[in-house]
């Protein structure tokens, strides 16, 4: 065990930020011992609840996390709200620093009408729904017809165009809930068309879930060639990563296919596509005015060139019939406690290097440090830099850590008076060995549990 006079420093949400700075933490320094604070039961955030069931190597991170979470100097507390069942400034009482790493739990809403009919969801809700997110286990979309519209271009869509249009054959050996997977299995989408504000050479995604939809079995691409004018001449002057991705692009939309994907787009019962310089203006409403039944889109054109190129509206509106609206541009941070600034504007707690602005002691990682936008690779960069900035200023003494904090036991004290029951990392693992023993029995890596109830009766079994 370690000194009562070493440096106590929480964490606030168990995802990659959190178990990332907390690694950098321990890993550096000898004396320091990390609590990690998480809402749910169950650790790793989105890698858990956002990353695809179809990507079971991203979440090989899990493995390193636990190494963390098992680590002599680093405990985690799940089932723990801050905000609600303790707040920041009682973390800032019981310790030395406070690293907010709760992620982007929000969500950025299109603000047109319409929005709230049958059949029109978020991306977030949706990507919780298949994932086993405990909030979004009643969403039962609707899959009932047969063209689904998604906005926004990013790989979250891409992730929700592959999981709409996958063989269920593919879903069935993931982790994806049983559900979703029921529900996939009855669905009647039979086309995917994801809409963005801009053109071919300003989508979002990454080259690798592009080419994740290209070779998606059972589908082909369903493409406006005349939206791809011009692209061909601007390759040469593109750099790199931008230049392979519209290459694909281009493959996948214009160019004459090869036997072999001739024969396979000739069998393909599905099709996705791209629609560019869109905007949503209206989902428009079935005539019993309940359901998503099109959406009417603004045509956009674009104005300057390079990274400063804008969307501006022709005045010209298209309607597209969908009974399906799914949006996914993109998520957003909310505040936590009223103690602690946020930015309302760009959806952030303000900081520098990770430093809250105006807070001694308070620091900050992950997606609400930065806006929810990188990879876990992006994520972990920047966690190191909080870690390091942290321990920085434990070294220039502007981080006091020469009074004794009373750490988990003071916090530890505080749940027990209001009934909250921590969630520990041996608690998890229990049920992480019932999911994974469920997920056996259907030929599955794990069939994860949809109900916090349920995984505190295992957790304390
Ligand atoms: P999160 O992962 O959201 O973690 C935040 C944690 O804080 C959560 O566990 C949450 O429950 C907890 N929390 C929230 N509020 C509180 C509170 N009040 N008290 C206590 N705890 C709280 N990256 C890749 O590299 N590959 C991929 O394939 C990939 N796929 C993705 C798919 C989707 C749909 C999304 C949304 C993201 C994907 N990413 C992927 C990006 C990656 O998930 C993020 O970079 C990373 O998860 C951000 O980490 P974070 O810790 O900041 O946030």
């Amino acid at each position: 065990s370690t000194p009562a006079s070493s440096p106590k420093v929480c964490i606030v949400g168990g995802g990659p930020a959190g178990f990332y700075t907390a690694q950098h933490l321990v890993k550096t320094r000898t004396d320091v011992q990390v609590d990690i604070y998480e809402r749910l039961p169950v650790p790793f955030g989105l890698v858990r609840f956002g990353v695809a069931p179809d990507h079971p190597e991203v979440k090989n991170v899990i493995n390193t996390f636990t190494q963390t979470a098992q680590h002599a100097r680093c405990s985690f507390h799940g089932n723990v709200r801050v905000g609600k069942d303790v707040t920041v400034e009682e973390l800032q009482e019981a310790y030395h620093a406070v690293v907010l790493s709760y992620g982007a739990e929000g969500n950025r809403t299109m603000g047109v009408p319409g929005e709230d009919l049958a059949g029109v969801y978020s991306a977030k809700d949706f990507v919780g729904w298949y994932n086993g997110l405990p909030r979004n286990r009643e969403l039962r979309p609707d899959l009932s017809c047969e063209t689904a519209v998604i906005l926004g271009q990013g790989n979250v869509a891409l992730d929700v165009a592959r999981m709409l249009l996958s063989p269920v054959d593919i879903l069935k050996k993931t982790d994806i809930t049983q559900h979703a997977l029921d529900a996939l299995a009855e669905s009647s989408v039979r086309r995917v068309l994801i809409v963005g504000r801009r053109g071919p050479l300003q989508v979002a995604c990454t080259i690798k879930e592009l080419r994740e939809m290209v070779n998606l079995p059972g589908t082909r691409p369903e493409m406006e060639a005349s939206e791809f004018e011009g692209i061909a001449e601007t390759l040469k002057s593109l750099v790199r990563p931008r230049k392979r991705l519209t290459e694909l692009l281009l493959k996948a939309a214009i160019e004459t296919p090869g036997e072999e994907e001739l024969e396979k787009r000739n069998r393909a019962e599905r099709a996705w596509g791209f629609r560019f310089l869109r905007r949503p203006l209206e989902v428009l409403p079935s005539t019993d005015l309940i359901r998503a039944a099109g959406i009417r889109l603004a045509v956009n054109r674009l104005e300057g060139d390079g990274e400063g190129v804008r969307a501006v509206a022709t005045g010209e509106v298209e309607d597209v019939e969908c009974g399906l609206v799914i949006s996914s541009i993109g998520y957003k941070s909310l505040p936590i406690d009223p103690a602690v600034p946020f930015d309302a504007r760009k959806a952030i707690i303000p900081n520098t290097m990770g430093r809250v602005q105006q807070t001694a002691g308070l620091y900050c990682s992950g997606w609400v440090k930065r806006g929810p936008t990188g990879v876990i690779a992006t994520t972990m960069n920047d966690s190191f830099d909080t870690a390091r900035t942290l321990l920085q200023d434990i070294g220039k003494g502007t981080l006091d850590v020469s009074t004794v904090k009373p750490g988990s036991q003071g916090v530890s004290a505080l749940l027990e008076k209001r009934g909250v029951k921590p969630v520990s990392f041996s608690d998890w693992e229990k049920i992480d060995s019932e999911e994974t023993r469920r997920g056996e029995t259907r030929g599955k890596p794990r069939e994860k549990m949809l109900d916090v109830g349920e995984m505190l009766q295992v957790a304390r079994a």
